[in-house]
């Protein structure tokens, strides 16, 4: 991201807009129209955070800390720069509804041990990945009443299809994981439907921005396929959320020179290779290099290292890929 884009990027949140959207209140009004209050990355007693609304810039008397508002997103998110910009930009892409059932969720995967051990399961346990996905937890029953009192009508909750037309919140017992206009949630119980989404377009390829500068792109189906190879060290994957890709997902692949390797599940009956020598032909055909990598039958990129699979193995299998 060069400079012109990070300043574009400040001008379009105005530090003061994601203070608020963090429930910051200023307890007092300065000379200058500067603002203090409590301080949210310190255990703070006394007013010591100092806010310049006009200049988009913050100072902790107490904790010393200050800057802008990517400082403040590093700080406050305790996350790296680059992860601090796509929290950034994922928060002002992200209608406020979406924003605060993601928080709320998130919340909610550190208080039910059952998430924790569906994920282990799932060989998933990096914290640097749950924060990078930002991965939550649906308990089910709870997300109606909290969003209510946040001024978010019932009627509204139903349109967005978090809550049923009975009054109930629709994501019970799902590992939720946000779009960029929607939410994943994968079921922890084998009795109900194991993938949903909400109503809507399951919209691009997943953290497109993070990734199309790379000059080899690993796409995968599933965010648990994902999250296995993004733990492993393979930060240039992305996922398609399926195996059929939308229009817009096809002209992202497309927008620019690179490699493509097709990371499908390899499905007993076929079907996920099938899917891939299909796309494969389909960006072939625009010009883009397309790659089928070839897991052992009956895995997928989650499985193969939730199995014991490493990222040598993997790098193996990239390199074959025909
Ligand atoms: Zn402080």
């Amino acid at each position: 991201m060069n400079r012109q884009a990070l300043d574009e990027l400040k001008q379009q949140i105005p530090l003061l807009d994601y203070l608020q959207a963090h429930d910051w209140q200023p307890a007092r009004p300065l000379s200058r129209g500067r603002l203090m209050g409590l301080c949210p990355l310190h255990q703070d007693h006394a007013p010591s955070f100092l806010v310049d609304p006009r200049k988009s810039l913050f100072f902790c008397y107490g904790c010393g800390r200050g800057g802008d508002l990517i400082r403040f997103a590093e700080l406050y998110h305790q996350v790296k720069f680059p992860q601090a910009l796509a929290l950034l930009r994922q928060w002002l892409g992200l209608p406020p509804l979406l924003w605060q059932t993601t928080e709320f969720y998130r919340m909610q995967l550190h208080c039910h041990g059952e998430a924790i051990a569906y994920l282990q399961q799932r060989g998933i346990y990096s914290s640097e990945l749950i924060e990078h996905m930002r991965i939550g937890y649906a308990p089910g029953g709870c997300l109606r009443g909290h969003l209510m009192p946040l001024g978010f009508p019932l009627q509204v909750l139903r349109q967005a299809g978090l809550v049923t037309a009975a009054g109930h919140d629709t994501y019970v017992h799902r590992v939720a994981f946000p779009l960029e206009e929607n939410l994943y949630g994968r079921s922890l119980s084998v009795s109900a439907p194991a993938h949903r989404f909400l109503p809507g377009s399951k919209g691009g390829l997943y953290l497109w921005d993070q990734v199309r500068h790379y000059p080899e792109v690993i796409l995968v189906e599933g965010l648990f396929d994902y999250a296995a190879l993004w733990q492993a060290g393979f930060h240039n994957v992305t996922c398609s959320m399926g195996t059929n890709l939308n229009a817009r997902q096809l002209r992202q692949l497309c927008d620019g020179s690179r490699t493509i390797y097709l990371a499908f599940d390899a499905d007993p009956n076929g079907s996920g290779q099938k899917a891939a020598q299909s796309l494969a032909y389909r960006l072939t055909e625009h010009g883009v290099i397309a790659r089928t990598v070839s897991l052992p039958e009956g895995h997928d990129p989650n499985s193969f290292f939730a199995k014991g699979g490493d990222a040598s193995r993997f790098q193996s299998l990239l390199e074959e890929a025909q």
